[in-house]
């Protein structure tokens, strides 16, 4: 597969961002709580982030509509995406806040694997069945909101152009994915 000028920028940034990943974990900027996923301390919640207000139910700055949660337990909100790419586009998010998926280590895979688990009975409710083509997975390195978040979006094959690159392989990473990069970050460490 040969990339377009634009697309090799994107890859430069995006391994540049990737070695980042390692500093960030040096630098002990992991400061999420993680009890339950691995040995973490220190619950956190920024009040300044807007995934994580809608995750604790406060009321958003300004004129931004309030997001109904859709989901929720003690660990995981899920909420409408604002621009969906589907008839149905949801985001996953832990409610501690968690930067992004490059500050994840091999310990936090049954983070990633809940995080599956609630997308998939929440497409199931939400369309009345189990859907097994849905496109489920994370953007990065780039993120509009530096709060983690898993996209869950169906029917997968609605887009438009821009929606399609913006969940191009290129710019996103299926679960399965993701899964498999924190397996290699065990290894090299
Ligand atoms: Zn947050
Ligand atoms: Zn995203």
């Amino acid at each position: 597969m040969k990339f377009d000028t634009t697309q090799s920028k994107l890859l430069r940034i995006w391994n540049l961002h990737r070695d980042k990943s390692v500093k960030y974990h040096l630098n002990g900027l992991i400061y999420f709580d993680h009890s339950k996923y691995s040995n973490m301390a220190e619950p956190m919640v920024k009040p300044k982030c807007i995934f994580c207000r809608i995750g604790q139910k406060i009321p958003l700055e300004g004129s931004v509509q309030a997001t109904e949660l859709l989901y929720e337990d003690e660990t995981f909100a899920a909420f409408r995406d604002h621009r969906p790419a589907g008839e149905h586009h949801y985001l996953i998010i832990p409610k501690r806040h968690i930067r992004a998926f490059n500050c994840l280590q091999f310990e936090d895979t049954p983070l990633i694997q809940d995080m599956a688990e609630v997308a998939k009975k929440l497409l199931a409710d939400r369309i009345g069945r189990e859907v097994d083509d849905a496109l489920v997975g994370f953007h990065w390195p780039f993120y509009t909101v530096g709060h983690l978040h898993l996209h869950a979006i169906w029917p997968p094959n609605r887009m438009s152009l821009f929606q399609k690159f913006e969940f191009s392989r290129l710019l996103f990473g299926s679960v399965s994915e993701a899964l498999q990069t924190l397996e290699k970050r065990k290894k090299s460490s």
